[in-house]
């Protein structure tokens, strides 16, 4: 497939769609600040089209049979198999992140579809026992129509397969609206799931803004479930929202992950693991270490070392294979980012490394970010309390393990945690008192698709991934059937 140059339409129905009512959005590459693509920003009308394309594809994609479904799902997942270079190279410039990291990004978000594509002829009903003997029941799972997917800047295709794939498994048709910074790799992979086969209308995407086009999208009554990433206070916006339609949603939202390193723990051997997950893609990164908890015994040489691992990464230019961290995607981010290193400095945290922007050539789109490691942080900082969603992490000396397991619990989110302990007993039982959707003991590395992947408290509502991921698209239908006649 040839890329086109600049601009990109939406895609509506089979077709690509420049509707007139709509404003021009630019999108810039963060590693130069150079435009590199121009979207439209759609109006309400064109929003309600693409939503009515979808439930008019709906009626006969709910009844292409499952295996039907995942054969066009893999002839997808191949797509992208064979575009990985322009979609590696596009999330590259449109995000900002290292080339490596994003081709990484598009073989696994091939593989998740693929994955889903297997599990579409599995989705079974049941036949409960019946009250009579010339009766039977019938319990049948349906898809539940058409599904809105809003995600965000950091993972714009991996986070849009999360939701594509058990979507198109179950029998859903999609309107996808990617973030505004990042439209272009979700426009490109609707392309070629149109040239895989996809029937027109059963996966459409629309850009622009979360305040328009996102918002118009939330308020349309034809959507059956809205599936979202992103922050927070966006996932609280949509979720009331939808309590006017009730309606289904499914949101996966902020972290702010603790890491708590016990003495006698094989931290050492997994420092570099911690520190991938405290920095991977320049710290944005739902399920990313925030804040670490380390037992006072071993805190000094836990740190020494953790600097020291640090030191090791590589900023630098996006396109270049050996650079580790590229920019931050966006202004926004940066702001928070310096907003959490304000707050902890005046509340008398330390500074052990980073903690300013890199305004040296050729970093100086003023979006680079070094890797920043604070110390005497308290939980009353913003760094321990809030995902800082940047290359910032709080590192903080305990008493023990129990007391940085209530420091853990503490707060809003409950996404991830990490536990290094001395054995597994203590690991479980740790785990078990955690408010977390996942736990991590004694290892960190890619969560795998059979796995549910979603948050506690208000890191999210329903789960991604696996078969549980597959069955938020479903609905049950109970059928009594006499046999009488
Ligand atoms: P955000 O909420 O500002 O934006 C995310 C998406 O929502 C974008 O497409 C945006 O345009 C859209 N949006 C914004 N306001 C909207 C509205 N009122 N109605 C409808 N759509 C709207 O998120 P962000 O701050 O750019 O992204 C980072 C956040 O995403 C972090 O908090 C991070 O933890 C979270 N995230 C979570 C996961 C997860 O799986 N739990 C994964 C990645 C990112």
């Amino acid at each position: 497939m040839k890329q086109e140059l600049l601009r990109y339409s939406c895609v509506i129905h089979g077709k690509d769609r420049w509707p007139e009512d709509s404003i021009d959005l630019q999108v810039e590459n963060p590693a130069t600040g150079e435009q590199i693509a121009v979207v439209p920003e759609v109006s309400e009308r064109s929003v309600a089209e693409a939503v009515e394309s979808c439930a008019l594809a709906f009626c006969s994609w709910k009844n292409t049979s499952p295996e039907d479904r995942g054969q066009i799902m893999k002839k997808i997942s191949r797509a992208m198999i064979y575009n990985t270079d322009l979609l590696a190279d596009t999330i590259c410039r449109e995000v900002g992140k290292p080339i490596r990291a994003a081709q990484s990004e598009v073989r696994s978000s091939a593989d998740l579809m693929s994955y889903f594509a297997e599990e579409a002829p599995k989705i079974k009903g049941e036949l409960p026992a019946s009250g009579k003997s010339d009766e039977i029941v019938m319990v049948t799972k349906e898809p539940v129509g058409v599904v809105a997917a809003i995600t965000p800047f950091n993972y714009p295709l991996s986070t849009l397969i999360c939701k594509l794939g058990p979507a198109l498994a179950a029998g859903c048709t999609v309107v996808a609206k990617p973030d505004e910074n990042t439209p272009v790799s979700s426009i490109i992979l609707a392309k070629l799931a149109l040239e895989a086969g996809l029937p027109p209308g059963v996966f459409n995407v629309v850009t622009g803004t979360g305040e328009t086009t996102g918002t118009y999208l939330v308020e349309n009554p034809l959507v059956r479930l809205v599936t979202f990433t992103g922050s927070i206070e966006t996932g609280k916006i949509i979720l009331e929202k939808s309590a006017s339609y009730v309606r289904k949603v499914i949101l996966e939202l902020g972290g702010n992950c603790p890491a708590i390193i016990c003495n006698g723990s094989p931290w050492k051997e997994n420092i570099p693991a911690i520190v991938k997950q405290c920095f991977k893609n320049t710290g944005q990164y739902c399920y990313r270490i925030n804040r670490i908890y380390v037992e006072k015994e071993i805190y000094a040489d836990f740190l020494k070392s953790f600097i020291e691992e640090t030191k090791k990464l590589r900023i630098g230019l996006p396109e270049n294979p050996s650079t580790d961290l590229g920019p931050l995607n966006n202004f926004k981010i940066m702001k928070r980012v310096e907003s959490h290193i304000k707050d902890a400095i005046r509340k008398g945290a330390k500074l052990e490394s980073g903690g300013k922007a890199i305004s040296d050539s050729p970093l100086d789109s003023g979006l680079y970010f070094p890797p920043t490691i604070l110390t005497d942080v308290n939980q009353g900082m913003l760094v321990m309390r809030e995902e800082s969603f940047g290359p910032v992490v709080g590192v903080m000396a305990v008493d023990s393990g129990e007391v940085a397991l209530e420091y853990a619990n503490e707060g809003n989110s409950g996404l991830a945690a990490y536990l290094f302990v001395p054995d597994t007993g203590t690991g479980l039982k740790m785990a078990q008192n955690l408010e977390s959707g996942s736990v991590w003991i004694n290892t960190i590395h890619q969560a795998y698709f059979s796995v549910p992947f979603g948050g506690f408290k208000e890191s999210g509502l329903g789960r991604e991934k696996s078969h549980y991921g597959i069955e938020e698209y479903l609905e049950l239908k109970a059928t009594y059937v006499s046999l009488e006649v």
